[in-house]
């Protein structure tokens, strides 16, 4: 081997092996996802993006239909800071059966399976889509599944694989919230101050706690990927137009967690991507 191919096969493993490091959860926010390696890099189709009114594509889509999400999730309900988030796996509801949507631009019923968020600091905001150039305080990714696959990583290797809900909480100088569901988290991000930490969320929550009464009417939709590594292109996107209001020190509460490093965990958000020419849908009607 002569040394400049040498040299080329090593950069060739330093690649693979930063890839496969950031596959395996070893990521950080220093450089909002700039230096993500492998399908992030490449990747055409690629999340989050700016959405606006004026480029969005109008179309009377059918409403997110929700199923159980009414109904109360089983217990424990545990939050865990995993370094890069505050993350909640979510049981099924008590009636045995997952929470779920359809309908939208949903390519079949996709099962609810997690909630994490994306926050900023005390002087900048965080969430990762960009809504007629607004970034909001916090953004709320619900995950769901396609239940065509057995899991969360088989899904991801599909392009029908996942779902996500993206709903965005907005900083207001009230100190008092109606949203009791989302307060209740809120409430026990002090209990996972330390990295890989986790807490119990007490008492009966349902999915539509987490909603905040919303308008589920108005949306935006598109195909897109996974914001954190490996940044699969698995995603069929439903980014709520309305926002969640929520007394500031609340949202205040994010600010505080750690990351793997020990490091304040705060703008773990990833930079808006190239839209590639792909159709963003809007759907206008409460
Ligand atoms: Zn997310």
């Amino acid at each position: 081997m002569c040394v400049l191919n040498r040299r080329r096969f090593i950069v060739f493993l330093q690649f693979l092996l930063l890839a496969a490091k950031q596959a395996s959860g070893q990521f950080n926010y220093d450089q909002q996802g700039r230096d993500w390696a492998g399908t992030c890099a490449t990747g055409r189709s690629q999340s989050p993006i700016r959405l606006a009114d004026n480029t969005a594509i109008r179309r009377p889509i059918p409403r997110i239909r929700f199923t159980n999400y009414n109904r109360a999730l089983q217990s424990p309900l545990i939050m865990t800071n995993n370094g890069h988030t505050a993350n909640i796996v979510l049981p099924p509801t008590n009636n045995g059966q997952r929470a779920s949507i359809q309908g939208g631009l949903l390519p079949g019923t996709f099962e609810a399976q997690s909630v994490h968020f994306h926050w900023g600091s005390a002087n900048s905001r965080g969430s990762e889509h960009l809504i007629n150039g607004q970034r909001y305080d916090v953004e709320m990714h619900i995950v769901h599944k396609n239940v065509r696959y057995a899991t969360v990583a088989e899904a991801s290797l599909r392009p029908d694989g996942l779902a996500v809900l993206g709903v965005m909480l907005q900083a207001v100088p009230t100190l008092i919230s109606t949203h009791f569901g989302l307060n209740r988290i809120l409430d026990r991000l002090p209990q996972v101050i330390r990295d890989q930490s986790s807490t119990m969320i007490a008492g009966q929550l349902t999915m539509n706690d987490l909603l905040g009464r919303i308008p589920t009417g108005r949306f935006y939709s598109y195909n897109g990927s996974l914001t954190t590594p490996d940044c699969a292109e698995s995603v069929t996107w439903t980014v709520f137009s309305d926002s969640v209001k929520l007394p500031r020190p609340q949202i205040a509460k994010f600010w505080d967690l750690p990351d793997e490093r020990s490091l304040p965990l705060i703008n773990n958000y990833r930079h808006p991507q190239e839209i590639n020419g792909r159709p963003i849908f809007q759907r206008t009607l409460i």
